[in-house]
């Protein structure tokens, strides 16, 4: 049974037609996410940061980069609302959610209205990465199974050029569910999604072509923030043998082996900055003033 004014979006669309057809008139991802230990890039690890940082200082500034490089990509695309993908962790849309902070961000962004919500779900359930079944490139059915186990829809007239945001895209089961709920219980005509990383597969040979985080461009608005910290976003390289960071890949106690290129934000709390070339350090003078270093 589901309560007065919800249905459930299995018995409106079912799971062949929402495989079958292709319900988002265009899908955006503004990065790479690959599934590597240790990560194979910095953008992999924003995207990750953006799921998971939200307590933390500097996620303010993450969020807002995202939301300024979605505004770019979505320059010219003419949309009269927004909504996202209702994550593992809620029923239904929570206003403190990282995802829904990032909504209204981009909602700001595009001069759209605040974002709308027309789907929950009865419980919350596992990430789908955290089920062995919807493991691997070929489970698109079974991923869409899984989103619609008890999801609702609340049949109610929206925007009619919506865009749908959601943060890390895997095989687009969410952007297909919430596409199709969105056209045929929302009266929706075109639904454009969103996301700020895809997952890939094959080695990249998964039909997203290069698909690169534009990283300067990134870290100039993040860096451009007020309130963060001079150096949270400064490069630097963590030796995973040691578990130390440094702002220097050639320092001599640099392992190589292992290490990842990382951003001090990210790499600090799990690492030590090394005692030779990142010890903490008042900021220098050409911080204080305001001067940007040469970036090298
Ligand atoms: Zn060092």
């Amino acid at each position: 049974m589901s309560a007065p004014g919800w249905e459930f979006v299995r018995r409106i669309v079912s799971v062949d037609e929402i495989v079958e057809r292709v319900w988002c008139d265009r899908i955006e991802a503004l990065g790479s996410f690959w599934v590597d230990d240790p990560p194979r890039d910095v953008a992999s690890q924003l995207a990750k940061f953006l799921k998971e940082g939200a307590a933390r200082p500097p996620w303010p500034a993450v969020a807002t980069a995202y939301a300024e490089l979605a505004g770019e990509r979505l320059a010219g695309v003419d949309l009269d609302g927004i909504t996202r993908v209702i994550s593992a962790d809620e029923t239904e849309a929570d206003r403190n959610h990282p995802l829904e902070r990032l909504s209204r961000m981009l909602a700001d962004r595009l001069q759209l209205p605040r974002p709308l919500h027309f789907i929950r779900r009865r419980t919350a359930r596992l990430p789908m990465r955290n089920v062995d079944r919807l493991r691997g490139y070929d489970r698109l059915r079974d991923r869409v199974d899984f989103v619609l186990t008890d999801l609702q829809v609340r049949r109610a007239g929206g925007p009619r050029r919506i865009l749908l945001v959601d943060d890390i895209l895997c095989l687009g089961a969410s952007m297909r569910v919430y596409g199709a709920a969105l056209k045929t219980a929302c009266g929706a005509e075109r639904v454009i999604g969103i996301n700020i990383a895809a997952t890939r597969f094959r080695g990249g040979d998964d039909g997203w072509d290069e698909l690169r985080l534009d990283l300067d461009r990134f870290l100039e608005i993040a860096r451009g923030v007020r309130g963060v910290g001079g150096d949270a976003f400064d490069d630097v390289w963590v030796s995973t043998a040691d578990r130390t960071y440094h702002a220097d890949p050639r320092c001599r106690l640099h392992i190589p082996a292992g290490d990842y290129r990382s951003l001090r934000f990210l790499a600090a709390g799990r690492n030590m900055p090394c005692s030779g070339c990142a010890r903490r350090e008042p900021a220098p003078w050409w911080r204080l003033r305001g001067v940007r270093r040469r970036e090298g």
